[in-house]
């Protein structure tokens, strides 16, 4: 992969977010006019493709964040999106079941949705 100045800008602000973005996240992040989101989604694809970031979704949004070499998933608030970091425990799991059947892992994911505190409050959950 060519490493060009849009998609570096674009790896930057992953890198310094602390959660995952949407493609108008990323580009509300960016000045003004300097790329279209129809880029933003090329080149959020073609890290996928490379395993450079994993994706979650959420009400018809995806929402990508960079493999970091501590590898972990996301618990997301359904109502409010507040997410949390919580660890990967699925890794040995999954390695067993892929060697029995013979399967390759190039990657997973993983996303857990609910409410968070206050929105089960607010909510009256
Ligand atoms: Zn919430
Ligand atoms: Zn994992």
């Amino acid at each position: 992969m060519r490493m060009t100045a849009q998609r570096k800008q674009i790896l930057d602000i992953l890198k310094q977010a602390n959660h995952p973005l949407s493609a108008e996240m990323i580009m509300n992040k960016l000045p003004e006019d300097t790329l279209n989101l129809s880029t933003i989604y090329r080149s959020l694809d073609l890290f996928f493709a490379q395993e450079i970031v994993s994706k979650s979704y959420m009400n018809h949004t995806t929402y990508y964040y960079l493999n970091q070499r501590e590898h972990h998933h996301y618990m997301i608030c359904i109502n409010c999106q507040k997410m949390y970091e919580i660890n990967c425990h699925i890794h040995h799991i999954a390695d067993d079941i892929a060697d029995k059947h013979g399967f390759k892992i190039t990657h997973h994911d993983m996303t857990v949705y609910g409410y968070c505190k206050a929105c089960q409050a607010s909510l009256n959950l």
